[in-house]
C-alpha cells in the first residue's frame, strides 16, 4: 500500500482540500502511474455536490488522467515502464459479460466499476485522479500517443470518448448534418471530432460568446439558441444533435431542430428528468437516445484517431490550489474549455 497526494471533497458542500490517499500494491496485472496531469469534468462537479444521488466522502475525484507508468505487475505485457498512459471514468468491469464482450465495458452487464466514488473489486471505494499516483488494471490504461501534448490530450479520456462513441455509433461520415448543443468542455471536443468525420457541423450555444471560437474549431455553422429567428431557421436541419449541456433544456425545442428519423443524444446529466412531449418525436419517427464514455477499445482507436488528425483539447492548465474556483467557473460556463491540475502541484 501506498500514501499519496490527492485533493478530496470531505462533504457535499465543503470546498475540496488537500489529503491523502491510500493506493493498493501493484497486483499481477496492475500499472502503477505517475500521473501528470488530471482534467476537470462536469461529472466531477456533480458528483462531488451530491448532485446524482448518494456520495461516501471524503471523495477524490478526476477521470480525465495522464500520466507515465512507473512500475508493473509480473502479469502485465500491454505498458512498460515509461509508457505515457491514460485512463478514464472506468477502472474495472466484470470482463466476462455479453457487453464487455463486445468492448463495450461501460455498459458490463454487473455494472462498470468507475474510477472514483464506487465499491471496487477489492471492496474499497474507488479514488479518482486529482492525485499524484493510481494504480489500475492494466485493461483499463490506454497509451497515449507521444504526438499530443500530454496536458491538452487529458480531456480525451472522458469528454473526447463521450463524444467519439455517439458519433461513431451513429454514423456520423462526409457530409453528415450535426449539431452540438452546448461548446462546453464535452462539446468543444465534439466539434473537433465531427469536424475530422467531414461532418457539416453546427454548434447550438447559449450566448453569441463562442462564435470566433466555434469557427476556429472548423464548425460551418452557429446558432444563439436564445435567438427565436435563428432557431426556426435550422428546424429539421440536423440528422444527428448531440446534448452536453449540464442542466435542464426545453427537449422539444431542440428535437424540433431533427429532420426525419433523426437522432437526439443526450450526453449532459442534469438533475432533474428530462421533459418530452411525446409529438416531439412521434410525427418524424425521431429518437431520443443516451450514450456513455465508450469502450476501452474505443478509447485507444479515439486517441489514435486524433492523433493522426492533430486534435487535442482546448486547456487552461492549474494549479491544485485553484480547484474550487476552477469548479465555479465551470458552473459559470466560464472556462475555455477544460481546466487541467497539474499533479506536481498537488
Ligand atoms: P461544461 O464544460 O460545463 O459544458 C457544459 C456547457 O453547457 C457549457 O459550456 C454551456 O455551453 C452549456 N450550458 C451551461 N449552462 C447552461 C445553461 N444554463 N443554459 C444553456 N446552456 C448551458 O460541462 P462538460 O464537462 O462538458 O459536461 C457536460 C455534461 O455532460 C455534464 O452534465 C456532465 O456530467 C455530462 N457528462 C456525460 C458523460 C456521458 O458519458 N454521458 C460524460 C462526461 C460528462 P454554451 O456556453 O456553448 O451554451
Ligand atoms: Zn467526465
Amino acid at each position: 500500500m501506498m500514501d499519496v497526494a490527492a485533493y478530496a471533497a470531505p462533504s457535499a458542500s465543503a470546498p475540496l482540500e488537500k489529503s491523502t490517499i491510500t493506493r493498493r500494491d501493484v497486483g499481477e496485472h496492475d500499472v502503477l502511474i505517475e500521473i501528470e496531469f488530471a482534467g476537470i469534468c462536469h461529472s466531477d462537479i456533480h458528483t462531488v455536490r451530491d448532485e446524482w444521488g448518494a456520495q461516501q466522502y471524503p471523495l477524490t475525484p478526476g477521470h480525465e488522467i495522464v500520466g507515465r507508468v512507473l512500475e508493473v505487475g509480473a502479469g502485465v505485457d500491454r505498458h512498460h515502464v515509461g509508457d505515457r498512459v491514460g485512463v478514464g471514468c472506468m477502472v474495472n468491469s466484470c470482463q466476462s459479460c455479453a457487453a464487455c464482450d463486445e468492448g463495450l465495458e461501460q455498459y458490463c452487464l454487473e455494472g462498470n466499476i468507475g474510477t472514483y466514488g464506487v465499491v471496487d473489486k477489492d471492496g474499497t471505494i474507488t479514488q479518482g485522479g486529482y492525485s499524484t499516483h493510481v494504480v489500475v488494471d492494466e485493461r483499463f490504461v490506454v497509451r497515449v500517443p507521444e504526438a499530443l501534448d500530454p496536458a491538452a490530450a487529458t480531456p480525451l479520456l472522458c469528454a473526447g470518448i463521450t463524444l467519439y462513441s455517439p458519433l461513431r455509433h451513429w454514423g456520423v461520415t462526409e457530409g453528415s448534418k450535426v449539431a452540438i448543443i452546448g461548446m462546453g468542455g464535452l462539446g468543444h471536443v465534439g466539434v473537433k471530432l465531427a469536424v475530422a468525420m467531414g461532418a457539416d457541423v453546427t454548434v447550438l450555444s447559449h450566448s453569441d460568446k463562442k462564435r470566433g471560437d466555434a469557427a476556429t474549431f472548423g464548425a460551418q455553422h452557429y446558432v444563439n439558441t436564445t435567438d427565436e429567428d435563428a432557431m426556426k431557421a435550422v428546424a429539421g436541419a440536423f440528422d444527428l444533435i448531440i446534448n452536453t449541456v449540464s442542466v435542464n433544456l426545453p427537449m422539444a425545442d431542440y428535437l424540433a431542430l431533427l429532420r426525419y428519423d433523426g437522432t437526439l443524444v443526450e450526453l449532459g446529466a442534469p438533475t432533474n428528468p428530462l421533459e418530452v412531449p411525446a409529438f416531439a418525436l412521434i410525427p418524424a419517427r425521431k429518437s431520443l437516445a443516451g450514450s456513455c464514455i465508450g469502450g476501452i477499445a474505443e478509447t485507444q482507436e479515439m486517441l489514435d484517431f486524433c492523433a493522426e488528425h492533430g486534435i487535442t483539447a482546448e486547456i487552461e492548465q492549474i494549479e491544485a490550489s485553484q480547484i474550487n474556483e476552477a469548479y465555479e467557473r465551470v458552473v459559470d460556463s466560464d472556462v475555455r474549455y477544460r481546466f487541467v491540475i497539474d499533479a506536481k502541484t498537488l
